[in-house]
């Protein structure tokens, strides 16, 4: 086996040479042969089969047809002017259209004459059509036999200038593959999984990917490198996780004490939830092992994470540790320090907030009590984990809405305390799809909250337009004349800011105009007020002085006014619907029927059409998950890019939910039948593993 012959750099293979192998590197970061050979294809274009006029369809991009050219005319003047061909088959006829070379292509071309044409079809009032088509003339010895199945692959144009386009790539290609030989691709799964799952070789797929046959041999090989990448994904992650589990030490919480039995029997306002009593005895389960927990904290907007959140931290207070929670917002961390400080009062605990705007004596006096241990409870933004901030012995660190949080941020957490990391509690009200929860939190613990508590009555969502706002205008009255509130919430995307503050404010003074006061109070939260002002104005809402709060979406997380229960979302098709879920999560959360109003103009983009409906539709988050999986794709999920993680070859996390799924379930049986992965018929995957392993060292700890 020629080991090292991958490694060998790119400007050594036949074709290319120093500058361009430069440019290879620059470009796409190409150093070496096996960089080369893993970029793979990123489509195909299949001259192997011919379509017919009839079946064309939108999305269907490059075709090719076989017909004759019947006609040919030129229409338009100077630089309007095209040459447009009429093309026909036996099913049907479309038109060729030239911007350029007119002159030259009327002269060339044959009118009767049988061609094959190739390029992309659109379809513009009814009659479909193709822009600058590869032309081939068909004669008696040129019949038209259907040829080849071409990969393409990513350039730049750069690149292009340069002449290293696709068709190069091509070459390349073909000039590393005869430099290799089998040999230079061990098999790196056992025999037993290959038959499983009847994959492909890893040698053969390796060749195949860039030249496929057709689309059943694509099809096949393709099945085996997504296999190949999510399996050692998994593994490693799996390995991962079983390696913190040994290695990293935890404080032992090994009782329940009187700080929890006390709440639990004398405050709690309510009946826990099934699934929260569930969560909080998998939560005591990794608390007493001596392990560190990190454990992933899913529930859906409403199912009562805090409540879980605040009896974990009584748990690590009943033995003699401090506990944090740290929240993405001001707003948030605010609002998680009263009802806190409201649940466990009378219990003799101390707790204490802190954020950037704490300043002074008082953020003096809350360091030093925090390292002496008189604060049990320490409750902020990410100011938290500012270096100063330094406690006497935290055991138990609660992020809240996570994916707000960087990864860097997160590990800060993790040095707080001595000799053993604090327990992590990540709580997060995004869902996120099964497949990307796979992934992303691999070697993490996960816990749903899969129940919301009692009563609560499933929002309902509407549609409307702009031609129905007075109807809707009148509906908030009908709910504040019954003691309800009011949520109005405009976008906020950055590019745009000006003009969405602009939005807002004039949102605003309509609004004044028809809910005048003394009768209606209504308050106004946007991004660009102090962090001061926000919360006035948060607080006159939550104690109903207000009855309608107009905002951005700095309310998005978390917020908690059980009395609102009219939504109303202005410019909807201008939200993503991950947000969209967790705004309509801001009603809904008392006992009175809730209501989110998705306010549109009445010409939405197709997404925009599609996101709205999937909210009408559906109240779960899950299914919300789903649908924004497969709208956006997994690199646009949040949280997923800071990760890199996503950076899959081949598979992609929105569509290959399933083969994840088999990869995964494969994984965990070969590490639990095989933890050192000694038998012999692991040898290939292991030895695999560990080269695999050194490539993605970066993300190996998401907590
Ligand atoms: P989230 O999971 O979105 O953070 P919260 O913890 O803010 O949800 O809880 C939402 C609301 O539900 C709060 O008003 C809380 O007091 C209430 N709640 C939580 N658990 C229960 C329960 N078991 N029964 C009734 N109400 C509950
Ligand atoms: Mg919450």
């Amino acid at each position: 086996m020629q080991q090292d012959l991958l490694n060998t750099a790119i400007e050594y293979l036949k074709g290319v040479g120093p500058k361009r192998g430069e440019l290879l590197r620059k470009e796409l970061s190409i150093h070496t042969f096996r960089d080369l050979l893993y970029q793979f294809p990123y489509r195909y274009v299949d001259k192997t089969r011919f379509q017919k006029v009839r079946e064309l369809h939108e999305d269907m991009g490059d075709v090719q047809l076989k017909g004759i050219l019947r006609r040919l005319s030129k229409t338009g003047e100077g630089r309007k002017r095209r040459l447009v061909g009429r093309f026909r088959d036996d099913t049907g006829y479309i038109d060729l259209v030239w911007f350029t070379g007119v002159h030259w292509l009327e002269k060339k071309l044959q009118v009767g004459a049988e061609y094959v044409v190739y390029g992309r079809v659109n379809q513009y009032g009814g009659q479909w059509s193709m822009a600058h088509p590869e032309m081939e003339l068909l004669s008696e010895e040129k019949t038209a036999t259907p040829k080849t199945f071409e990969p393409v692959y990513t350039s730049t144009e750069k690149l292009n200038a340069k002449g290293l386009d696709t068709r190069a790539r091509r070459k390349l290609m073909h000039h590393l593959f005869e430099k290799l030989s089998p040999e230079d691709f061990p098999e790196n799964l056992p025999a037993y999984i290959m038959e499983k799952m009847k994959l492909a070789p890893h040698a053969l797929a390796m060749y195949r990917i860039h030249f496929p046959r057709n689309q059943k041999e694509l099809d096949r090989v393709s099945l085996r490198l997504k296999f190949e990448e999510l399996f050692f994904l998994q593994m490693r992650l799996l390995q991962l996780k079983k390696r913190r589990k040994k290695e990293i030490k935890g404080f032992v919480f090994s009782s329940i004490g009187d700080h929890f039995n006390q709440f639990f029997h004398e405050k709690l306002p309510f009946e826990l939830t099934g699934a929260q009593k569930r969560v909080l005895k998998e939560i005591r389960k990794d608390l007493g092992q001596g392990i560190q927990m990190n454990r992933l904290l899913q529930g859906d907007v409403g199912s009562g994470k805090t409540i879980v959140g605040l009896m974990t931290m009584l748990m690590a207070i009943d033995n003699g540790y401090q506990a944090c929670l740290m929240a993405p917002t001001e707003i948030l961390a605010q609002q998680h320090y009263n009802s806190i400080s409201n649940y466990i009062e009378g219990l003799g605990l101390k707790v204490a907030f802190l954020s950037g705007s704490v300043k002074g004596k008082k953020r003096k006096l809350i360091l030093e009590e925090l390292a002496e241990g008189e604060i049990h409870i320490l409750i902020g933004t990410h100011a938290l984990i500012e270096d100063p901030v330094v406690f006497k012995n935290l055991g138990l660190a609660i992020t809240d809405e996570q994916h707000r949080f960087g990864v860097a941020q997160r590990a800060k957490l993790w040095k707080k305390s001595r000799p053993c990391p604090p327990h992590v509690l990540v709580m997060t009200a995004t869902p996120i799809p099964r497949t990307l929860a796979m992934t992303l939190y691999g070697d993490l613990d996960v816990s749903v909250i899969d129940e919301l508590p009692p009563g609560r009555k499933p929002v309902k969502t509407i549609h409307r337009t702009e031609n129905h706002r007075l109807r809707v205008i009148g509906f908030m009255k009908e709910e504040i004349a019954k003691g309800r509130q009011v949520y109005v919430v405009y976008p906020l995307i950055e590019e745009s800011e000006t003009l969405d503050l602009k939005n807002l404010e004039e949102g605003y003074e309509a609004l004044t105009r028809e809910f005048p006061l003394p009768e209606y109070k209504i308050s106004v939260v946007h991004g660009r007020m102090k962090p001061a002002d926000k919360d006035y104005e948060m607080q006159r809402f939550a104690r109903a002085e207000t009855q309608i709060m107009v905002a951005t979406t700095v309310i998005e997380v978390g917020v908690n006014v059980p009395n609102a229960s009219v939504m109303v979302i202005e410019n909807t098709e201008r939200f993503g619907l991950a947000q969209l879920h967790q705004l309509r999560g801001r009603v809904g959360r008392g006992a009175e029927q809730s209501y989110c109003i998705l306010m549109s103009s009445f010409k939405i983009s197709k997404d925009g059409k599609e996101r709205i409906q999937t909210m009408v539709r559906t109240n779960n988050g899950f299914d919300i998950a789903e649908a924004d999986l497969k709208l956006r794709g997994p690199g646009n999920i949040e949280g997923t890019q800071q990760s890199g993680i996503i950076n899959l070859r081949i598979a992609d996390l929105a569509t290959d939910g399933r083969i994840l799924q088999t990869a995964r379930e494969i994984a965990l049986r070969v590490l639990d039948d095989d933890p050192p992965l000694e038998r012999p018929e692991h040898q290939g995957l292991k030895g695999y593993l560990e080269k695999y392993a050194k490539q993605v060292k970066g993300w190996s700890r998401i907590s």
